[in-house]
């Protein structure tokens, strides 16, 4: 299989975060009955007339910007003729020659490294509705299908890449990064349950140095452990095939995840099967400058430059920083906690990625719905600084805040169950004094040259503090003690 390099690119499907349809001013909201949210425009009535949606040319100016696109001056809507039960209109409003979005880029990182992927284009399309095929109202004869008109006339951004990506990890690597991009900027929810972000991947395999192969597209992948497996079978079938003397036939898949393989659904349009051209009931969109500079300056800080950020401001690592620009959530919980505890970015960045970060994942929980709030979890690292605790009492005041304990604040916890460490410098001694006398055995073999015996002094004293005693200093009375008397 080595000598055959893969390729992909991918076709992204982002709903816009509107109110309303690009068209029409009927509700976007998921999950209402049926055909309750589909006017007059989504069922194409004769005569009705679309009126093109502000707010979704808004937020396709946005992402064109973060991801350092040109945004078309002007570009054209398009009619795409097909016929589809759930279009009524027999084609659909679409962005073909003169996209808004063109020529941009968004960087990915696997474990080969850093990568660029190149975005060929975004446009603006409408959805169609949906065939309903079961969950019909009772009643109905088992034998027929209906049409649910309210996903008719959502705004979608169509997001395309060049043939770009070269594994399946790559190509999970990018959704992955637009996911959360799209997310970030607050042009989409990202919810791929319902739909709001889904893929389709186009893959081809060939010799190393060989023009591309055929493609064949997998439509609709709307998980990215189904995008990974999709793509892993195809590219064996095509390989299989090949190999076996035949040739790979440019068609559209569908992935089967009960039985892990790729079928083909249907052979693949050209453009020219849809008939594209100007649709003769919109105009052209016109963007300006200062349409465009208005969008920039309501635009949020993007996760590249928040990373860069982090790591000089903070003097975070590039694991630590990526980690905490994983999302606008951590991000915005990060800069709360580091505000919280005076400014001891490291450790909070510690503590976010680590104890939290893996009591998150346990409950199955987002950053967002974290029972510790990044305040609490500030006040916690400062008692870290301040030395009332050790880190591993530290763990335990977490454990009770994440419980929600004494108000889930760090000092009442500390206060109500005698948490604080021990570092009176006197008091260690004493015990440290107790214990070299009590351990002869284990001070004999430390001598003899067993690093052992000098943990096991350690924990002796730990134990007699239940825990409490700052470990540094034990750490270090004992070495001297012991250094001393030898
Ligand atoms: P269509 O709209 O018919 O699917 P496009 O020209 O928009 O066709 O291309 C769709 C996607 O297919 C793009 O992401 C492009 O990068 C990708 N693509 C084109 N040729 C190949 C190929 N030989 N192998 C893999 N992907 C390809
Ligand atoms: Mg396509």
């Amino acid at each position: 299989m080595s000598d055959w390099e893969v390729v992909i690119g991918l076709e992204t499907h982002a709903q816009l975060a509107t109110q309303s349809k690009i068209f029409s001013g009927a509700s976007t909201a998921f999950g209402a009955a049926p055909n309750t949210q589909a006017s007059a425009v989504d069922i194409a009535l004769p005569g009705v007339l679309p009126v093109l949606n502000a707010q979704a040319v808004a937020l396709a100016i946005r992402f064109g910007l973060a991801i350092g696109a040109t945004v078309a001056p002007r570009s054209v809507f398009a009619r795409k003729n097909y016929f589809y039960p759930d279009l009524p209109k027999g084609y659909q409003i679409s962005q073909y020659e003169l996209p808004v979005v063109q020529h941009g880029t968004l960087k990915i990182v696997t474990d080969a490294g850093e990568k660029t992927v190149r975005i060929l284009r975004a446009h603006l399309e409408e959805d169609a509705g949906k065939s309903l095929h079961e969950g019909l109202p009772e009643g109905l004869s088992q034998s027929v299908s209906g049409i649910d008109l309210n996903r008719a006339g959502t705004p979608l951004l169509e997001i395309v890449t060049e043939p770009d990506l070269r594994s399946s990890a790559e190509a999970v690597a990018y959704a992955r990064a637009l996911h959360g991009l799209v997310r970030w900027i607050g042009i989409c929810d990202g919810n791929m349950q319902e739909g709001s972000f889904r893929c389709d991947a186009n893959v081809s395999v060939r010799k190393f140095g060989a023009p591309l192969g055929t493609r064949c597209e997998i439509k609709n992948l709307n998980s990215f452990r189904f995008m990974e497996r999709a793509i892993e079978f195809e590219v064996r079938r095509q390989i299989e095939c090949i190999e076996d003397g035949g040739t790979v036939v440019q068609e559209t898949r569908l992935y089967d995840p009960d039985r892990d393989e790729t079928r083909a659904m249907r052979s693949k349009e050209d453009a020219h099967d849809y008939r594209y051209f100007p649709d003769p009931d919109l105009l052209p969109l016109a963007i300006s400058a200062e349409e465009i500079e208005q969008v920039r300056r309501a635009m949020p800080e993007l996760p590249q430059a928040k990373r860069t950020r982090f790591e000089t401001q903070y003097q975070l690592s590039s694991y630590d920083a990526s980690m905490l620009t994983s999302s606008l959530e951590h991000a915005e919980y990060f800069e709360a906690c580091v505000q919280a505890a005076k400014g001891e970015a490291k450790l909070c960045a510690n503590w976010q990625n680590g104890e939290l970060a893996a009591a998150l994942n346990r409950a199955n929980l987002d950053i967002a719905q974290s029972p510790v709030p990044a305040a609490a979890l500030g006040g916690l690292v400062c008692r870290l600084v301040d030395g009332t605790l050790s880190s591993k009492l530290a763990k335990e005041v977490f454990e009770a805040m994440w419980l929600g304990e004494h108000g889930g604040l760090a000092d009442a916890i500390i206060e109500a169950k005698g948490l604080r460490q021990i570092s009176d410098q006197g008091a260690i001694e004493a015990m440290v004094d107790e214990v070299l006398a009590a351990n002869a055995d284990n001070v004999a073999q430390f001598r003899a040259g067993k690093e052992k015996a000098f943990n096991a002094l350690v924990g002796q004293v730990m134990k007699r503090t239940k825990g409490k005693a700052n470990p540094a200093q034990v750490n270090d009375l004992l070495r001297q003690k012991l250094n001393a008397s030898a």
